[in-house]
């Protein structure tokens, strides 16, 4: 057999790489993890979900002392903003979780090589001038964000950012337009909104959040407006004109139409990501990417080229943080001469502004196309936790099979949305009937009492509605 400087080199350090990396350490592997970003942990750790969800979470403080939410509960307090502090204590949890994979990396004797990869041959890969080999190599290089044509983003300006320049802003804006109404702009379009500023979301499609149930969507839209949000749905932007610190966006119906135009201080670019594959030398290897940038895999995630796979946003499927965490985990297991399951039909995807949206399996309208189904619903207000917390929003959905009781999809709007979708995910899992999950004792008060309460409405027999 051929010499190789490692068993496995993996490309890139974002939650499919790093993770990949660890456990090929862990099945007795020699591993080199090659990354070209200053610190492990990728998109998500860097600039993506940690960064993100450290801002939701104390914006979402201020917002519920400053919109009344924590007066009426007997705590009056005015809050006073510090941006500085807000930022510090995010990339605080940046550097703490980036700092973790380093050492997780010592202690699995992963060898971090820290720069560009390109292949020279479907063995090497080239990092800075220097050479090494592998048996195998993962191709993990994770996602950036889609250019919109025309607009032209300068993060350093802060005046038309994308999603890194959005969780970096220096001040407040006065006016934003987020240009996308999917995760990235419901996410961050909420923390500025929560901290004063103006937030009107240009969508393309007729609702927001494509991928998600219509229910979700529609009842996504009426919160959003609640809380303050202008929404222009089936509207698109046909131009940013940037003077000085002020931008002019042109919008019109995505239909044609009459063009308006909005000013703003600050335009976030939302529209979508897509495969990193650039600078890998891919044409060196012979291996091509499909229509959408894609490398196309099969279920052990080898690419069409030998000793060669690929995981996480690079591949076809969501780009969410734990579908590249499992597919790291099987492939190295697959590496290793084991079997690496991923069930991709059960991906959980959640949205983390107040309440969540979250969401795994079917949605109604694909469940219906598939067959008779049964659905039930339960609404926030009647699940005593969420109402005595003050948040009525909401509602858990089960959407099972007519014949068969088995659950095909479960939606729920809730603000520990994100939490409660795990339990439905491993009962699905698990091939539980929405009868399995509506006799199963919930603790109560929780929130997650709704999913039994929503099971229980499949048959018609809630009790609390
Ligand atoms: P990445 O995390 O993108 O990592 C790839 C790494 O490869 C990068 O660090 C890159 O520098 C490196 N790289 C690329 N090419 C090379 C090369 N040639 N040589 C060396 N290194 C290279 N997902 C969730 O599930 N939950 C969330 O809450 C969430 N929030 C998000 C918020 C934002 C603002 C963004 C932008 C994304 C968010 N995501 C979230 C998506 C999530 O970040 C991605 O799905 C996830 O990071 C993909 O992991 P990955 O390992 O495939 O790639
Ligand atoms: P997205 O695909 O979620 O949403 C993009 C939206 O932009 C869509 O609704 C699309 O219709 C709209 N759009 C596209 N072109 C447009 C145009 N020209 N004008 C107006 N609207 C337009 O993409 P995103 O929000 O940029 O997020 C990218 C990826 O990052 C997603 O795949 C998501 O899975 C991931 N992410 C996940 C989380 C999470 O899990 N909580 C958070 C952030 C990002």
């Amino acid at each position: 057999m051929a010499d190789y400087d490692f068993d496995v080199i993996v490309i890139g350090a974002g939650p499919g790489g790093y993770v990949a990396a660890i456990r090929a350490a862990q099945l007795g592997l020699k591993v080199a993890c090659v990354e070209s970003r200053a610190t492990l942990g990728g998109t998500c750790l860097n600039v993506g979900c940690i960064p993100s969800k450290a801002l939701l979470h104390a914006s979402e403080y201020f917002d519920a002392a400053a919109n009344g939410t924590m007066a009426k509960m007997g705590v009056e307090v005015t809050p006073k903003l510090n941006l500085d502090s807000m930022h510090g204590q995010r990339r605080d949890a940046v550097k703490q979780l980036t700092g973790g994979i380093e050492m997780l990396f010592k202690k699995n004797k992963v060898t971090w090589l820290n720069g560009h990869a390109k292949f020279t041959d479907e063995h090497t890969v080239e990092v800075d001038g220097e050479s090494h080999s592998a048996k195998d190599i993962v191709i993990a290089t994770g996602s950036s964000v889609t250019p919109l044509p025309g607009v032209e983003i300068d993060n350093d300006k802060g005046v038309v950012v994308d999603s890194t320049g959005a969780l970096d802003l220096p001040a407040v804006p006065k006016k934003m337009v987020v240009i996308g109404g999917g995760v990235i702009g419901l996410e961050l379009g909420s923390v500025w909104r929560r901290l004063g500023a103006e937030v009107t979301v240009v969508e393309f499609l007729d609702q927001l959040l494509p991928g998600m149930d219509g229910d979700v969507r529609k009842e996504a839209a009426k919160i959003f407006k609640k809380q303050g949000m202008t929404l222009k749905l089936s509207t698109k932007v046909t131009g940013v004109e940037v003077k000085g610190k002020n931008a002019k966006v042109s919008v019109e119906p995505a239909a044609g139409g009459e063009a308006e135009v909005i000013e703003a201080d600050c335009v976030l670019v939302s529209i979508g990501r897509r495969p990193n594959t650039e600078g890998l030398n891919l044409e060196a290897i012979g291996l091509e990417t499909n229509e959408r940038g894609q490398i196309e895999v099969d279920g052990q995630f080898r690419t069409k080229v030998k000793g060669v796979r690929a995981i996480g946003d690079v591949v076809p499927g969501p780009m969410l943080a734990h579908k590249a965490e499992d597919e790291g985990i099987a492939v190295a297991e697959w590496i290793a001469g084991q079997i690496g399951i991923v069930n991709h039909d059960l991906i959980p995807g959640v949205v983390y502004t107040m309440p969540e949206f979250a969401g795994v399996g079917l949605t109604e309208e694909a469940a219906k196309e598939r067959g008779a189904i049964k659905v039930g619903k339960f609404p926030m207000l009647g699940n005593s936790r969420a109402k005595t917390n003050h948040e009525p929003d909401g509602f858990v959905k089960v959407i099972a099979d007519a014949e068969t009781d088995e659950v095909l999809g479960v939606w729920c709007i809730a603000s520990v949305a994100g939490t409660m979708i795990s339990q439905a995910t491993q009962a699905m899992e698990f091939g539980a009937l929405s009868e399995d999950i509506a006799y199963t004792c919930h603790a109560h008060p929780t929130h997650s009492e709704a999913i039994k309460e929503a099971a229980m409405a499949v048959r018609g027999k809630p009790i609390h509605m």
